[in-house]
Parts: structure tokens; sequence; C-alpha cells
């Protein structure tokens, strides 16, 4: 924290970036850092190779995001939420910073490959989300904590506890979220835009993921999945995916969800959830397909078509639907 504190003292432009696909702590924890550090008089640019999806664009300030190539002449440049430089889409960019010293980066995931490129980091496995390690460090610095940092912050953490309902929500994480609400932070706006105005898209696909819900691999995981067509024929943008899996991992008796989606043809991506009182480790099956996480929440993608076969369905080429691969 303190040679992150060190380097954001003596920079002046500051650049800011998350992971592709970005959720609510993507988008909150870059957000709130970006307005912490501007009131600290830097000159902060936050962005994200995707964009702010739509549920997120009620938070104030979230136009500064921008989608251009990352400049490659800041004093420094902070990525957030991600433990690899692919994950950002800007790795070239991310490792020519390491390469001068001016790569830093705050996560909450197991450390990889900018562990490697920086030391200069707030690392904690434990922390709730991104967004609850930023609310340290904008304490560390000082920042006066205005009600516009608050609501970006506070949207991390509720979208990376599941509304404050996963194992990852401790005494401590509620503690900080009452001093967010205290200071300004809106979480009924917060519910209201992320939890409670669901696209039709959205909701056709968690009808659809529902019917093909199949109970897999001796009954340790609930398994569906979602063809392009059925993401063509919903009318479905990338974001009217997002918490199709949770809506799923709501099956008794299992250990965990895996919900494959063809983002477009000959692409693959899984998403996998572990049910509460599993012990299942989803990252691992994760790393093993070319992906990552949480133990708890992880993902991957992966080349290839989902085939139906009767009630089975295959990537080809490799089958998931049978027992061997999980042993
Ligand atoms: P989701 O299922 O929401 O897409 O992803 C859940 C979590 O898994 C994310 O918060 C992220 O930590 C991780 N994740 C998803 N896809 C990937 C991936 O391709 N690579 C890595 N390293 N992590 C991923
Ligand atoms: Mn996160």
């Amino acid at each position: 924290m303190e040679s992150l504190i060190g380097k954001i003292r003596q920079s002046e432009r500051i650049v800011l970036v998350s992971h592709v696909h970005p959720d609510g702590d993507a988008v909150g924890s870059l957000l709130g850092l970006t307005l912490a550090l501007q009131q600290l008089g830097k000159k902060a640019e936050p962005y994200l190779r995707d964009g702010v999806a739509s549920v997120f664009q009620f938070l104030e300030g979230y136009e500064q995001i921008s989608m251009a190539p990352l400049p490659n002449d800041a004093s420094l440049c902070i990525v957030l939420d991600a433990a690899e430089a692919s994950r950002t889409a800007y790795a070239d960019t991310i490792r020519a910073y390491a390469k001068r010293g001016a790569l830093a980066y705050i996560d909450h995931h197991p450390n990889a490959d900018l562990a490697d490129l920086t030391t200069t980091q707030i690392v904690d496995t434990t922390a709730s989300s991104c967004a609850e390690l930023v609310l340290h460090l904008i304490r560390a610095l000082g920042v006066k904590i205005t009600s516009s940092i608050t609501t970006p912050i506070l949207t991390g953490m509720y979208t990376d506890t599941g509304g404050f309902q996963f194992t990852n929500t401790t005494e401590e994480t509620m503690q900080h979220a009452a001093d967010l609400m205290r200071r300004g932070g809106r979480l009924n706006k917060i519910v209201q835009y992320i939890s409670h105005q669901k696209s039709v898209a959205h909701l056709k696909l968690v009808g659809i993921a529902l019917e093909r819900l199949n109970v897999r691999w001796k009954g340790r995981a609930g398994v569906s999945v979602l063809t392009h067509e059925d993401m063509q024929e919903a009318g479905a943008l990338d974001e009217d995916l997002t918490g199709v899996v949770n809506e799923l991992n709501v099956l008794e008796g299992i250990d965990f969800i895996l919900l494959l989606t063809e983002m477009q043809p000959g692409e693959v991506r899984g998403s996998l959830r572990t049910s509460d009182n599993s012990r299942f480790n989803v990252a691992q099956l994760a790393r093993a397909l070319g992906g990552g996480g949480h133990p708890r929440a992880a993902g991957f993608t992966t080349t290839g078509t989902l085939i139906a076969e009767g009630a089975d369905w295959r990537i080809a080429p490799f089958l998931v639907s049978s027992s061997e691969h999980l042993g």
C-alpha cells in the first residue's frame, strides 16, 4: 500500500484500467478511484476496452470512461480487479508501463502474471471486492469521501457480493457499506438499477437456461447452455447475459453450476459458480480450461461450437457432458 501511495503522490497523470466484460466491481472501483484521484488534483483517466454496460450508466461520471487505446505516456498505470494483463485487452501497453516501473495493480484475485510485472500492488483475496480495497486506498490517501465517490464503490461491493448475500460478505464489508451510505452512497439506486430492472432479452435467456438446466457429473453440477442462436433470437447483447448464471445458482444439492454460452460462432464462454455450502473450487477448474477467477465464481473462454445431442450438449470438438472429464 505504501509503495502505491508514494507512486500516486509522485505522479501527475495516471491512467486506470479494468477488465473486459466489465462487471459492477470493475466499473465501480475504476470510477471510484478515478474520482478520488481527481479530487487529489491528479489528471486521472479511466479506460475500459469494452465500455460501460447500460445497467451501470446511472453512475455519475461514467462518461469519462474511454474505450480508446490505452495511452502509454502517463506517469502511472493502475490495473483494477484483474490479476492478468491479458484480462484488460491492453496487455502490451501494460507490459510497457511495467518495463519502466510505472505499473501498479489493486485486486482480490489470486496472483497471476501482473504479480511478475510489478510489486506495487494491493492484493487481498479475502476482500469482498476490488472496490473495498480501493476504499482502503482512498482512506489512506486522505481523500474526502464525497457522495459521488461512495456510490461507485458501494456498487462494486454490492455486485461482487451478490447484493451482500455471498459468503464473501463479512461484518467488515457491512461496516464499510454502512459508512459509504452514511456519506451519501445510494444503495436503493444501485438495487433499483442493477437488480430490479432486467431487460426482456435477459429474462428470455434466464428462461432458456432454466429450461435446459440438467444435473450432471454424478449429481455434482448443474449444467446449462445458451447457443448463439438463443442469443440472437432473444436479441441479447453481451450485457444481457450478466447474472444469468446466478439465477441458476439456487439449485439444491449440487456443488456448482456451469453455464456455457456461445458468445459468437466458435467462441464459448463458461461461467462457474459454487453453491453456498460447497467446497468445490471452481477457480481450479476454470484455470484448467484456460480461464481463472475466484474459488466460488470463475470463468473461461474456449473455442468451439455448442452442439445438441439428445438431452446432452457438447462443445465440438470436446465432450463436456460426460462424467469422465471431472473424475
Ligand atoms: P463471469 O462468470 O461473471 O463471467 O466471471 C466470474 C469471475 O470469473 C470473474 O469475476 C472473473 O474473476 C473470473 N473470470 C471469468 N472469465 C475469466 C477469464 O477468461 N479469465 C480469468 N482469469 N478470469 C475469468
Ligand atoms: Mn471483483
